[in-house]
């Protein structure tokens, strides 16, 4: 059931975990307010900040752990990051 949940991108982290997600973006330049979206990836983060994998639209689709582009989030791998960054056609950051 687990990866069924996690290919649907239905699978969510943990309230706290979403929560601390979120704290990082409230206090981050990119955090469209207004909208509750990211500037940087565009999604609405009461969605994303939940998610534990989904599907990557500027990627048709591909399954990543969901993650912040510019890996601020608490527990977000650069090394991943930076990977899933060179899928986009992104420039590699260094934190
Ligand atoms: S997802 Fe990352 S870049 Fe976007 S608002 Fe949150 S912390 Fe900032």
């Amino acid at each position: 059931m687990k990866v069924i949940d996690g290919v649907l991108g239905v699978e969510k982290v943990t309230p706290a975990e979403a929560q601390a997600r979120f704290q990082v973006c409230f206090s981050c330049p990119h955090y469209n307010e207004a909208k509750r979206k990211c500037r940087i990836c565009k999604c609405y983060l009461d969605v994303k900040t939940e998610q534990k994998f989904h599907r990557e639209p500027t990627r048709l689709g591909a399954i990543e752990r969901t993650h912040c582009w510019l890996a601020k989030w608490p527990g977000d791998n650069l090394k991943e990051v930076n990977a899933y960054r060179k899928l986009k056609g992104l420039t590699e950051i260094i934190n």
